[in-house]
């Protein structure tokens, strides 16, 4: 350990050495950083899901590698943030704490506490924008509030933000740590196993996957984006989610190269900017949160929370399991599954089914999301799924109700995504694919398909989950116009 007392850099949701304000103070102060990252459960007002855990393993296992090969090592513990900081600023002397701010209410809280608290000891929090394009708060309406209508939003974020510095480059940073105790990432036990499930995880967490997974994007699919991006069966997006989420990439290094692809004339300016929003949507999502905290367990707009949900265990597992007997639906939860990822179209579509087929409350498929994704994020999860029931800020209309069998004929018309995560419909033809139970016997027959136990038939018919949800809309005294399909 240096003599120089050294600083402390809390590493949370900004795994990344890149594009790091936090860090760059740190290592501004030409004192030893001694990298620290604590697995604290309440962190966030609740336990991470299990896909989250199994990401954070290995962006862990890459941070501590490149803090590594810079002479340093990231120190990991487990316990209450605010302990974990006390015992590690008497261990090594360390009067300043670096950090990057979450904006979600209950982590900003309780960043607010321990830097109180510490202060009274003597050492000072220092927090930093790096999670976000700007904090929540800097964005306001023409009579100082927040906007809830997404449009103006994203014009006012637009114009409202420009890009950071340019910091100057981690390459040669020095971190210090040798001294220090750490746990052993390996006994956290954030892989699963008894049973592993997660072998059909098929990314690359940390930031060099972050980068490589831009490059890719902003080579190829960006250029068709506005097109690509609502077909499930083809890699239009970018797949950045679960890395923005961690933050091992920054969301202004993805706003930049979606710009400068354009400004090289790779792509349409109209393309890079429908990427950028939604980028904007994420932005949204946050500042919405950070300003209104009741969301994550109530309706934005109250009068949903009077939604006569049903108690169905049986079609929230049917649902959770993909075995809803509509193939795109069930084709969704399977990939969710699968691979802790669900392309967002079938977001919408699988969400819709739930809470209003089966009119199931939102928090109970939130919750599911919430274990299963690998880009679990409590703004944006609670906020599309307030979207798509209807009770969120600028939220879809509940009315509108997602056909499975159209969108699915829709997004899906070769049926490339259904046929790769409901193989036993594989071998039925297009015409029949998205609405199986139409097909007649001897189609089935030929394709290999026994309605009932290779494939269930639908649990609910959707003409009568679409009357049903109608019918709960009415008595929570919605006045818009009701009666669409989507
Ligand atoms: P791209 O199309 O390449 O978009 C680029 C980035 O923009 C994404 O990585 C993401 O950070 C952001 N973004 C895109 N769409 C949205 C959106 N609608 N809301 C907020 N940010 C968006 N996204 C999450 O990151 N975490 C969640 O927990 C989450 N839960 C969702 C739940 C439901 C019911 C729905 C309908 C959507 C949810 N989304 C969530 C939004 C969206 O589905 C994913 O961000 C997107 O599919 C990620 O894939 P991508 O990185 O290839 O997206």
């Amino acid at each position: 350990m240096a003599t120089e007392a050294p600083v402390l850099l809390w590493f949370r949701r900004d795994l990344r050495l890149a594009d790091h304000s936090a860090l760059a103070a740190a290592l501004a102060t030409g004192r030893p950083v001694v990298p620290v990252f604590i697995l604290d459960e309440a962190l966030e007002g609740r336990a991470p899901g299990g896909a989250s855990l199994w990401w954070l393993d290995k962006s862990l296992r890459r941070l501590g590698e490149s803090i590594a090969a810079r002479g340093g090592r990231l120190i990991l513990r487990r316990g209450p943030a605010e302990r974990v900081l006390r015992d590690l600023a008497n261990e090594t002397g360390a009067d300043r704490i670096f950090l990057s701010r979450l904006f979600e209410p209950v982590a900003a809280a309780r960043d607010r506490d321990l830097a109180h608290a510490l202060k009274a000891e003597g050492v000072e929090v220092k927090g930093y924008n790096g999670t976000l394009l700007t904090p929540p708060g800097t964005v306001r309406t023409g009579s100082g509030g927040p906007y809830k209508v997404f449009t103006p939003f994203l014009r006012a974020l637009l114009a409202a933000t420009t890009p950071p510095p340019t910091l100057p480059d981690s390459a040669g940073a020095t971190f210090a740590g040798a001294g220090v105790a750490s746990d052993d990432l390996e006994r956290w036990g954030l892989h699963p196993t008894a049973p592993d499930w997660s072998g059909g995880f098929d990314w690359t967490p940390g930031e060099a996957g972050a980068l490589e997974a831009l490059r890719r994007f902003t080579a190829g699919p960006l250029a068709d984006y506005a097109r690509l991006r609502d077909l499930p069966g083809k890699a239009g997006t970018s797949r950045l989610s679960p890395h923005l989420h961690w933050g091992e990439i920054s969301p202004w290094r993805a706003v930049q190269a979606a710009r400068e692809a354009g400004e090289a004339g790779k792509v349409s300016a109209a393309k890079a900017d429908k990427f950028i929003a939604e980028i904007g949507w994420r932005e949204f999502s946050a500042h919405l949160l950070a300003e209104f905290p009741h969301i994550t367990a109530e309706a934005f707009r109250p009068e949903y929370d009077a939604m006569p949900w049903r108690e169905d265990p049986a079609g929230l597992r049917a649902w959770q399991k993909g075995q809803t007997g509509y193939p795109v639906v069930d084709a969704g939860m399977r990939q969710l599954w699968a691979t802790g990822w669900m392309h967002n179209r079938v977001r919408m579509i699988v969400a819709s089914f739930l809470v209003k087929h089966l009119l199931i409350d939102w928090r109970h498929g939130e919750a599911w999301f919430h274990d299963t994704l690998v880009d679990a994020d409590t703004a944006a999860n609670v906020q599309n799924w307030q979207w798509v029931a209807g009770s969120g800020a600028d939220a879809a209309p509940y009315f509108r109700i997602f056909n499975p069998i159209t969108q699915g004929q829709k997004f899906d018309p070769d049926g490339r995504y259904v046929r790769r995560w409901v193989p036993e419909l594989a071998r039925l033809g297009d015409r029949w694919l998205h609405a199986p139970w139409t097909a007649p016997p001897e189609v089935l027959r030929d394709a290999g398909v026994r309605l009932g136990s290779s494939y269930p038939r639908p649990i609910v018919e959707h003409e009568i989950g679409r009357k049903r949800a109608l019918e709960a809309l009415k008595t929570i005294g919605e006045t818009r116009a009701a009666g669409q399909d989507a």
